[in-house]
C-alpha cells in the first residue's frame, strides 16, 4: 500500500470525479487540474472514440452495437475504463469525466479500486441555474472574426453587431432556453444517483461554488480535495475552526 498523503503538503489528488452542468466551466477546471497535478483526464467519450478508431476488440464490439442502433452497455464501457486505469500515468490520480454515471458503475469502480491507495471522490461545480441560463442563451458570436459576446455579461456596443467588423452576430441554434432546461433536467437525472452514492459511502462528495473567477474556482476545488483526502486519511473529526472557504461538503 502506498503511504497516505502528507496533510501539510500538496494534495495527492487520487481518482476524482468532476461533475458539472453544461456551462459551469468543468472543461476549463479539468484542464487546470490536469496541468497542476500532472494527471490525465479519463473521459468515456474519448475512450470509446479511441477504441473505435484503433479497431480494438472492444471498439469493434461497440461499432457492431452502435451500427445496429443499440447503446453501448455498461459492461463494455467498464472494460474500457478498466484497461485505461492500468496505464502508469494514473498512479497519482486522474480526473473522471462522464464516468461513473450510474449506481452500478460507481459500485463497479469501487470494487475495482479496493486495493488502490485512494478511493474515488466526487467534486461538483455548482452555478445558479439563472446564471447558467444567461451564460448560454446570451452567447452570440461573429461568423467572420470569431469574437464571442454575451448580451448579459459582455454585450457588443451595438446590439447584434460585431464591434470589430460590423458583421451581424449569430447564435447557435441549441443555445436556447428550452434546450438549456432539457439539458439541465437530463444532467440532474443522470448525476443525482451518483452524488447520493458518494455521499452515502463515506465523506466522498464536495460541492464547489462555480460562479466566481476561474482561479478562485480552481482554488476551491483544490481546497475541497484536500479536505476530502484528509477526511479519508484521518477518520476522526477535523479540528474546530477549519477554514471552509466558499465550499461546502457533506459530513
Ligand atoms: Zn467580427
Amino acid at each position: 500500500m502506498m503511504q497516505r498523503p502528507d496533510n501539510t503538503k500538496e494534495v495527492l489528488p487520487g481518482p476524482v470525479l468532476l461533475l458539472g452542468a453544461p456551462g459551469v466551466g468543468k472543461g476549463t477546471q479539468a484542464k487546470r487540474l490536469m496541468d497542476e497535478f500532472g494527471i490525465p483526464q479519463i473521459s468515456t467519450g474519448d475512450l470509446l472514440r479511441e477504441h473505435r478508431k484503433n479497431q480494438t476488440q472492444l471498439g469493434l464490439m461497440a461499432d457492431a452495437l452502435m451500427s445496429s442502433g443499440q447503446l453501448v452497455p455498461d459492461d463494455l464501457v467498464n472494460k474500457m475504463v478498466e484497461t485505461r486505469l492500468q496505464q502508469p500515468d494514473t498512479q497519482r490520480g486522474y480526473i473522471l469525466d462522464g464516468f461513473p454515471r450510474t449506481l452500478n458503475q460507481a459500485e463497479w469502480l469501487d470494487a475495482q479500486l479496493t486495493d488502490a491507495p485512494l478511493p474515488v471522490v466526487a467534486v461538483s461545480i455548482v452555478v445558479p441555474e439563472q446564471v447558467l441560463l444567461e451564460r448560454i442563451t446570451g452567447r452570440f458570436s461573429c461568423p467572420v472574426c470569431g469574437t464571442i459576446y454575451n448580451q448579459f455579461s459582455h454585450p457588443p456596443l451595438q446590439p447584434g453587431v460585431c464591434d470589430r467588423d460590423g458583421t451581424a452576430l449569430i447564435q447557435r441554434s441549441d443555445d436556447t432556453e428550452p434546450v438549456f432546461r432539457e439539458r439541465m433536467k437530463a444532467f440532474q437525472a443522470k448525476t443525482s444517483a451518483v452524488i447520493e452514492y458518494y455521499k452515502a459511502h463515506g465523506s466522498r462528495f464536495a460541492q464547489v461554488e462555480g460562479d466566481a473567477p476561474v482561479d478562485q474556482v480552481t482554488g476551491a476545488i483544490r481546497a475541497a480535495l484536500r479536505r476530502l483526502r484528509q477526511a479519508a486519511a484521518l477518520p476522526q473529526p477535523s479540528p474546530a475552526g477549519t477554514t471552509r472557504l466558499k465550499t461546502t461538503s457533506n459530513v
